[in-house]
């Protein structure tokens, strides 16, 4: 089985963002960058899968600017074979993302897709939904547990009150919660074997897709600053105060 796994380049989710001066958007000068954690999960979910047997080769597709190629090589550094680079100007909104991992999937037959759930820099949540309408696949989202068993994916999907498990006839795409795995440390021989495997260059154009985007950021501002707490002497202050405030 053929596994394609979309990984993104974002902010490192240890940096505290800062919004440009002119909210604009968050200032990404100088920032470190590193492969979303989602996605870092779905590569390590897809090479488990190669441990066992069950996936045949891994490709690693990302789309962004030429720096997206070191997210690339740290996937490959965890074990993926290859590597597709869709270079682009900025970022690309999660419709032309998914027209683009279309245009791939159709390139390169993968009989499974693991994404990410989110972006942790947009928090989307868009782009495998919108995949696998526009192939007109089944998808299992926000995944706890992955099962493949011959041609069927079965997906373990933690939802409000309990866990559900759905049946996907492949190909499918599936999407990873944060409980799926804990993706492991690329080792150092395996870095520098990754310097050695392919990624192909692509643009949009390649696959016919217009990126322009559809959204115009109206502001982005910071979250407001937390108020300092404050000490009551006993019970009776506390309701008092609590009342006093509407809270109660
Ligand atoms: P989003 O819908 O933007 O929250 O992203 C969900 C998932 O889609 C990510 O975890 C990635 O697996 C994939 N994805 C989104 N944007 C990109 C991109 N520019 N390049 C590669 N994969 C992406």
């Amino acid at each position: 089985m053929k596994v394609l796994v979309p990984v993104k380049r974002v902010i490192d989710y240890n940096v505290k963002p800062r919004v440009k001066p002119d909210q604009t958007g968050v200032d990404l000068a100088n920032v470190k960058m590193s492969m979303n954690p989602f996605c870092e999960i779905a590569v390590e979910e897809a090479v488990r899968l190669k441990e066992k047997g069950v996936a045949t080769e891994i490709v690693v597709v990302s789309i962004g600017v030429q720096q997206a190629q070191e997210t690339l090589r740290t996937a490959l550094a965890m074990g993926a074979d290859r590597g597709i680079l869709v270079k682009t100007e900025g970022d690309v909104e999660p419709l032309a993302v998914a027209k683009i991992l279309k245009g791939v999937v159709e390139a390169e037959s993968p009989e499974l897709v693991i994404l990410g759930k989110q972006a942790i820099d947009d928090d989307s949540n868009q782009t495998g939904q919108m995949l696998a309408a526009l192939l007109d696949w089944p998808q299992g989202t926000f995944a706890s547990e992955v099962t493949v068993d011959g041609g069927k994916v079965s997906v373990t999907r933690e939802v409000d009150g309990g866990l559900q498990t759905v049946a996907l006839d492949g190909p499918a795409v599936v999407t990873t919660d944060l409980r799926l795995n804990e993706p492991r440390y690329a080792s150092l021989p395996n870095i520098m074997k990754a310097k050695k495997k392919p990624i192909d260059e692509k643009s949009p154009d390649d696959f016919g897709v217009d990126v322009s985007p559809r959204l115009a950021v109206v502001k982005v501002s910071e979250p407001p600053a937390r108020q300092a707490g404050e000490k009551v002497e006993d019970v009776a202050a506390l309701v008092a105060k609590l009342k006093s405030a509407g809270a109660i």
